[in-house]
C-alpha cells in the first residue's frame, strides 16, 4: 500500500501545548507514519499515512482531543526509495548550503562512501560560525567579563575600573570566527576528498537538476540546507529607517550609546543584555505580555527582573505603531499599557524571528512544497514532497538550533543515500538561552503538560537553596521540575541559573531514560556543583528544603 500526505485545517488551538496535543492525537491513529503541526497560530497539520487511511479516522482523533479538523488535501508521497549506487550519477548528493546541516550531511555521505557537492552563495559555514552562535556567545562572554569588573559579588577583589576598547572587542570576536571557520569548515572540507564545494546560488530545475552559475548538475539525490535569515516585519515606517538585524548588531564599528530592541525571545534578550553590559542604554519592546512567552512564567519573570536590575528597560504588551527618525536618532512609537509612548535611540535592532531561505530556489518547479510558514515541508524522515529531494536545518522551521540542524543533516544524508525512511528522534530537545543567568530548558512546561492531558506535580526551587550558588554569591534564578502525578516520571526541567546550560544536560539524559523524581533523588550528585540543584529540586517535591542539611542530607 502506498503513502499519502494529508493536509488538515485545525480549529480551536490557542497555544503551543494545543499544537502538541493535536500532534499526539494524530500520531495515535493507526496507519499514521509521521505528523507535523507547525504551531498553533498556523491552524494546520500535515500527516503522512498509509493511503487506505480514511479522513474520518483523523478527524475523529482530533475531535476527541478537543479540537476540530477538516481534511483539505491528499497527495501521494514516495515510500522508501532505492539506495543510491555510488558513482551512478555525476554527484551522489548535492547539498544546497554549507552550514551546520550541510556539513553534517556531507561528512556522513563521505563516511558512507558517497560523493557530495555543497553549493554556497554566501560565506562558508553559514549562520552559526559567521553570524550566529559563535560571535554572539563570545561577545556575551566578553560583556560578562567587562560587567563583572565593576559588579563582582566579591567586593574585596573589585578593580577600580576598566576601559572598554570596542575595536579590540570586535577584533577578538572576528579572529575567533575566522579561526573556527578555518578549523571547523575549510580544513574539514579538505579532509574529505569526496566532499567538495562550489560557490554560487543554487536553483532547482524542473527536470531534477540543480543549476549553479549557468551549469546544471544532475545529482542522484539533493539536500536543501539553505537555513534562514532575520525577519523584518512590514512595520509602518520601517522602510525609511536603517534598522539593524542580529547580523549587523554583532559587527557594529562603534559601541552604540543607546539601542531599542524589538522582540523578546532568545536573540533579542541575548543582544539586549550584551549591549547593556557594555554600557549601552537598552530599551526592549515586546509584543506579548511577557518575555519568553513559551517558557515557564516564573523563569521569564525572574529573568526580566534580573535584566531590569542591570538597567535594561523592558516594556511588554507593546504594539509598535510606527518607526521614524528625529535628527540623528531613530524613533519607535508604540502603544504600551493603553498609552502611546515614543522611544528614541541611536539604533533599532529588529529581533522578531527568522524566515526560511527559499528565495529563487525553484521549489515550485521541483514540486517541493512549503508549510504554512514558508518553511520547506518535510516528514519525520526529512523527505520533502519530491522523493529525490530532502531538507534539513533551519529551512524546515523551528526550533532553529544548530545541533538539531546537524542531526537532521546527518539523518537526511543517510535516508537519501541508503534509501531509508528512518525518522529522527526529536522527543527530547534541550535548549539554552545564553543570557546571564542562563535559561535552560528540556521537555514540557507545566502548561504544555496540562494541555497534553497529563496530571502533573511541580517543584520550584529558588537558587538560594543551591550551595554552589551561595558560595558563588550568585543566587539569581530558580529550578522548576514538572513530573507526571501518578508515576513521578520527569516530564520537563526548566532552569534559570548561572551556567544553567551545564545543568540541563543531566535533566536531558534523565528525560531520555524515562527517569522519575525518585530516580533523581536516589542518584549521587557531587556537592557544590550547580547541577546538584536538580537533586534538591527533586527532593523538594516531598520535603521542605529549609530542613535539609548540606549535601541534601
Ligand atoms: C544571533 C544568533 C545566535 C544563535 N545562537 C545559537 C546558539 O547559541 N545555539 C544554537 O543551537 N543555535 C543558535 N543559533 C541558530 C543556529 O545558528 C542555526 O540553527 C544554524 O546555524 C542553522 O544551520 P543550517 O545549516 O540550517 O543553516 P545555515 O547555517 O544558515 O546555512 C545555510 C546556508 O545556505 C546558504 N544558501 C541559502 N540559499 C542558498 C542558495 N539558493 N544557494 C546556495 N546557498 C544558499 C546560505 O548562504 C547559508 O550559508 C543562533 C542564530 C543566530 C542568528
Amino acid at each position: 500500500m502506498g503513502q499519502q500526505r494529508i493536509d488538515l485545517r485545525i480549529e480551536g488551538m490557542t497555544c503551543d501545548g494545543c499544537a502538541a496535543h493535536v500532534r499526539q492525537a494524530l500520531e495515535g491513529v493507526e496507519g499514521v507514519r509521521s505528523v507535523v503541526v507547525p504551531g498553533w497560530q498556523e491552524g494546520q497539520a500535515t500527516v503522512v499515512a498509509e493511503s487506505g487511511l480514511l479522513d474520518e479516522a483523523l478527524v475523529e482523533a482530533v475531535r476527541a482531543a478537543g479540537y476540530s479538523a477538516t481534511v483539505i488535501g491528499r497527495v501521494a508521497v514516495a515510500e522508501e526509495t532505492e539506495p543510491v549506487r555510488p558513482g551512478e550519477a555525476e554527484v551522489d548528493l548535492l547539498i544546497i548550503g554549507s552550514g551546520s546541516a550541510a556539513f553534517a550531511a556531507g561528512i556522513r555521505a563521505a563516511e558512507l562512501g558517497y560523493s557530495a557537492l555543497m553549493v554556497e552563495r554566501g560565506t562558508l559555514g553559514g549562520t552559526c560560525v559567521n553570524v550566529g552562535c559563535v560571535p554572539s556567545k563570545t561577545l556575551l562572554r566578553t560583556a560578562e567579563a567587562y560587567h563583572r569588573a565593576f559588579h563582582s559579588p566579591f567586593v574585596g577583589v573589585r578593580p577600580q575600573g576598566a576601559e572598554l576598547d570596542w575595536r579590540a572587542v570586535i577584533g577578538e570576536k572576528d579572529e575567533l570566527v575566522a579561526r573556527l571557520r578555518r578549523e571547523k569548515y575549510e580544513q574539514v572540507l579538505e579532509a574529505y576528498p569526496s566532499l567538495s564545494l562550489v560557490q554560487g546560488h543554487a536553483r532547482l530545475t524542473a527536470d531534477g537538476g540543480v543549476e549553479v552559475n549557468g551549469r546544471t548538475y544532475r545529482p542522484a539525490r539533493i539536500l536543501i540546507a539553505t537555513g534562514a535569515h532575520p525577519y523584518i516585519p512590514p512595520l509602518p515606517g520601517v522602510e525609511g529607517v536603517d534598522v539593524l538585524t542580529s547580523t549587523e548588531a554583532l559587527s557594529l564599528p562603534e559601541r552604540p550609546e543607546s539601542l531599542i530592541v524589538l522582540g523578546g525571545r532568545y536573540v533579542a534578550l541575548e543582544l539586549a543584555q550584551l549591549f547593556a553590559r557594555f554600557g549601552t542604554r537598552v530599551t526592549l519592546l515586546q509584543r506579548s505580555e511577557r518575555i519568553l512567552p513559551d517558557h515557564e512564567p516564573e523563569i521569564a519573570d525572574a529573568l526580566a527582573d534580573s535584566l531590569r536590575e542591570e538597567g535594561v528597560a523592558i516594556h511588554t504588551g507593546a504594539t509598535v505603531i510606527r518607526l521614524g527618525r528625529a535628527g540623528d536618532e531613530k524613533v519607535v512609537e508604540a502603544r504600551v499599557g493603553g498609552q502611546v509612548r515614543t522611544f528614541r535611540a541611536a539604533h533599532i535592532l529588529v529581533a522578531m524571528g527568522r524566515r526560511a531561505n527559499t528565495d529563487g530556489l525553484g521549489l515550485e518547479v521541483a514540486g517541493v512544497e512549503t508549510d504554512g510558514r514558508g518553511c520547506v515541508w518535510v516528514d519525520g524522515a526529512l523527505r520533502t514532497t519530491n522523493p529525490r529531494i530532502y531538507a534539513a536545518g533551519d529551512v524546515t522551521g523551528p526550533p532553529m538550533l544548530v545541533y538539531l540542524a546537524a542531526a537532521e543533516g546527518k539523518r537526511a544524508a543517510e535516508n537519501a543515500l541508503l534509501g531509508r525512511a528512518e525518522p529522527l528522534d526529536r522527543r527530547v530537545v534541550p535548549a539554552v538561552l545564553f543570557t546571564d543567568p542562563q535559561v535552560a530548558t528540556v521537555g514540557l512546561t507545566e502548561a504544555e503538560a496540562l494541555a497534553q492531558g497529563f496530571r502533573v506535580r511541580t517543584s520550584l526551587l529558588p537558587l538560594s537553596y543551591v550551595p554552589r550558588a551561595l558560595v558563588a554569591r550568585d543566587t539569581r534564578g530558580l529550578i522548576k521540575l514538572v513530573a507526571e502525578r501518578e508515576t513521578g516520571r520527569l516530564l520537563g526541567a526548566h532552569v534559570l541559573a548561572a551556567e544553567g546550560g551545564e545543568v540541563i544536560q543531566t535533566a536531558t539524559m534523565a528525560l531520555r531514560a524515562g527517569m522519575t523524581v525518585q530516580d533523581l533523588t536516589d542518584t549521587l550528585f557531587p556537592y557544590l556543583t550547580q547541577v546538584e540543584g536538580l537533586k534538591l529540586a527533586a527532593l523538594s517535591f516531598d520535603r521542605d528544603v529549609e530542613r535539609l542539611s548540606c549535601c541534601a542530607g
